[in-house]
């Protein structure tokens, strides 16, 4: 059935964002034992909690993130993650991290959840991974303090960066959802094996899915994605910038090609 509200918000040319469940209870268990950064075997016992939710459970939770995608401008949003407690990561955080950069930015990269840096200055990608990072945009002429807006999958600190459980992507989803819709931009970066799997509602591994163009539909858009390794996993893995750099440089034609 059709709701009046969905009639409005329609006409308006607004989504409501309907997240659908992250992944099959196998491909949970997979994603959460293995650190999307380096790869490295984690051990957690939280692999499976979404696909132990009741359907009532999941109807809650995705009822409440439809109210959140009701935030439909950014100091809504902004406030309505500044006093988020969906999850339990509220309960460890110093403060939210919410974004960096520029909001009118035609490149959005999606980083994964705030570290120890980012928690304690409450910006995302600080420390050596933010100034990696940093580097690399400027090869391609791109900056946080120009043309692209950052964030991330969560905006609350995994105690001990632990790896984000399907549970707490699920519940941060809308936020994300939102700040996409509101940049709007023309490319989305997406470092990390969380970032990707979870816009590209996929399983698949970054090694394969980088090197070409996705595209994820955010409200009546389909907007171009290109995934690539998180800079924290680049640090540690030298090598591997190489194919990051090959990343950047499809990012940056798919920008020149749609100016
Ligand atoms: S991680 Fe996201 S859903 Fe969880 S408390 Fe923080 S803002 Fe809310």
């Amino acid at each position: 059935m059709i709701h009046r509200k969905d009639l409005i918000l329609n006409a308006l040319g607004i989504a409501r964002w309907r997240i659908k469940p992250f992944a099959t209870e196998a491909a949970v268990e997979s994603q959460a034992l293995i650190n999307p950064a380096d790869g490295e075997i984690l051990k957690t016992s939280s692999a499976s909690l979404l696909t132990q939710l009741k359907p009532v459970e999941l109807d809650i939770l995705e009822k409440e993130n439809i109210l959140v995608s009701e935030a439909l401008n950014w100091t809504d949003l902004q406030q309505r993650v500044t006093a988020c407690t969906r999850c339990n990561l509220c309960n460890s955080r110093t403060q939210t991290v919410f974004e960096a950069g520029i909001r009118q930015a035609r490149c959005l990269v999606v980083g994964e959840a705030p570290g120890a840096e980012e928690d304690a200055y409450g910006e995302p990608f600080v420390g050596q991974a933010g100034k990696l990072l940093d580097n690399m945009l400027a090869s391609v002429g791109l900056s946080r303090q120009k043309n692209v807006y950052i964030c991330n999958v969560l905006k609350c600190r995994p105690p001990g960066n632990r790896n984000p459980t399907p549970i707490e992507v699920q519940q941060c989803s809308a936020y994300l959802m939102g700040q996409i819709e509101l940049v709007s931009p023309d490319v989305l970066l997406l470092m990390g094996r969380f970032a990707a799997q979870s816009l590209l509602n996929t399983e698949a591994s970054l090694s394969h899915l980088r090197g070409r163009v996705h595209t994820v539909k955010i409200g009546k858009r389909d907007i171009n994605a290109i995934v690539s390794y998180h800079p924290a996993y680049l640090l540690r893995n030298l090598p591997e910038k190489l194919k990051s750099w090959a990343d950047l440089l499809l990012a940056k034609q798919l920008l020149n090609g749609s100016e």
